[in-house]
């Protein structure tokens, strides 16, 4: 891989997601060599990937160069490639690049869609956790649309303008209220000749409320403001199975739709050397413990949402969300420091900083310690966290330009078929 051998002890960092570039960040002008590697050259604001499927946001304004990240510290190798394979024996990762020896490893390489197991629904239905999916995604709403208009069979038709999303997390929540807000805004002077009112968009929830990880008056607030968009939401509802063309459910329930978007369910993104059953707990998270380090190793960590550090409040591990990757990054980079010089590590201590979802223009859910609010205040305090933690000025600037020229306009200019899709073809 080209790594120079040095005197200061290699730090590895598998994933240049929210906790491998806050880790990377902590390590920069340290006496620490770091390699960080990654499957993509960029790092990607995974919350605002349903912008990008729904035409509100260009991909490269939610994308980051990671070697742009690392660019001024010293001591600092990225290397494009993909983690095959742990070797804990040896300490060294195997890479489709070469193999590469460790002193220290941390594995942040995040999450993964779950189907569980189904892989019917795996096959047929769009993912929305990269960007390249959101592109899929993009791509074929607006092709089913294209196709909508020349077929004279409505059964088609109608499945053409059927969107199905399956899970009513913030995910859901957040691409169905998108999708509302293009049917009524964007699709009656877009398609003069197609009758969008026709166009539906179902949530389908298993449990009996949506945002189920937020408190009782933000999923209620939230169901309301998505009934008036005009979406249907279903809950108590699993799906079984989807054949492409049918969604079945496990009541008499079916949805024709050529869009599913499974959103219910993320797991953790475990490699070949720690995926056995030693180390993995729920959502195939690997089991750390309160200084990141996984059983049995002592100079081997796991952090963000492919670690499972389990709390006295979260017994289940730490929610798969930004805040605990971000936070767990930072102070395992003062603890590797700590280890290095052979001093005693901090133990980590979740800063709960709350949880928030959008429905649409004015619309939003703000659960905060102490504060719950719903509504255009809500709205304005998801919009500024989101600019916040958005990494790059130029990043920032565009994103809240097209916001603002968003409101002002009712428009998503970029809902451009750039990258034809077509169905059953997975990148
Ligand atoms: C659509 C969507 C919306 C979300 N909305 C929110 C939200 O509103 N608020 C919130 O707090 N959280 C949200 N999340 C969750 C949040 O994005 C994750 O919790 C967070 O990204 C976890 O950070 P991480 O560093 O653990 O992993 P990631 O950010 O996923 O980074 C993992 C990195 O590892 C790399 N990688 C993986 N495997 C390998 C390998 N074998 N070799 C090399 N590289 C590898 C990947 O390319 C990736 O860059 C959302 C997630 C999604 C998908």
């Amino acid at each position: 891989m080209n790594i120079p051998k040095t005197s200061f002890p290699r730090v590895v960092i598998i994933g240049g997601g929210f906790a491998g570039v806050a880790l990377a960040k902590k390590l920069a002008k340290q006496e620490v060599q770091v390699v960080l590697i990654d499957k993509h050259n960029y790092h990607t604001f995974q919350p605002l990937l349903y912008q990008v499927s729904t035409g509100g946001l260009e991909p490269d304004s939610i994308a980051y160069p990671i070697r742009k990240v690392l660019q001024n510290f010293p001591n600092f190798y990225f290397r494009l490639a993909n983690v095959d394979e742990i070797d804990v024996e040896n300490e060294r990762v195997k890479t489709n690049i070469g193999d590469l020896d460790f002193d220290y490893l941390v594995v942040a390489s995040g999450s993964a869609t779950n189907y569980f197991g189904n892989t019917e629904i795996e096959k047929n239905s769009m993912a929305m956790k990269t960007i390249p999916q959101s592109l899929n995604l993009r791509s074929l709403i607006l092709e089913n649309f294209e196709d909508a208009l020349l077929t004279s069979d409505l059964h088609e038709r109608n499945a053409l303008m059927n969107f199905v999303i399956v899970g009513g997390g913030p995910t859901g929540v957040e691409l169905a209220g998108a999708l509302a807000e293009i049917k009524k805004g964007i699709l009656p002077k877009d398609y003069p000749d197609l009758d969008t009112r026709m166009a539906q968009i179902h949530i389908i929830q298993s449990g009996d409320r949506i945002l189920k990880g937020m408190s009782d008056k933000a999923s209620q607030k939230a169901e309301d403001f998505l009934e008036k968009l005009g979406v249907n939401i279903w809950k108590n509802v699993r799906v079984k199975g989807y054949d492409g063309k049918t969604v079945t459910t496990n009541t008499d329930l079916t949805f024709n739709a050529e869009t599913v978007v499974w959103a219910a369910g993320v797991k953790g993104e475990t490699i070949k050397g720690l995926d056995a059953e030693d180390f993995i707990t729920r959502g195939n998270r690997i089991e750390v413990n309160q200084f990141s380090q996984v059983k049995g190793f002592n100079n081997i960590f796991a952090v963000g949402d492919v670690a499972c550090m389990k709390t006295e409040d979260f017994p289940n591990g730490l929610p798969m969300m930004a805040q605990p990757a971000i936070q767990q990054g930072e102070q395992l980079g003062d603890n590797l420091l700590e280890l290095i010089e052979e001093k005693p590590m901090k133990p980590f201590e979740y800063k709960d900083k709350g949880a928030m979802a959008t429905i649409g223009r004015n619309k939003a859910v703000v659960d905060l310690k102490r504060f719950k609010f719903q509504g255009v205040f809500a709205w304005y305090v998801w919009m500024f966290v989101h600019l916040f933690f958005l990494i790059g000025f130029r990043n920032r600037m565009v994103v809240f330009v097209n916001w603002v020229y968003n409101y002002i306009r009712f428009d998503r200019e970029a809902r451009l078929i750039i990258r034809p899709f077509k169905k059953n073809f997975k990148s």
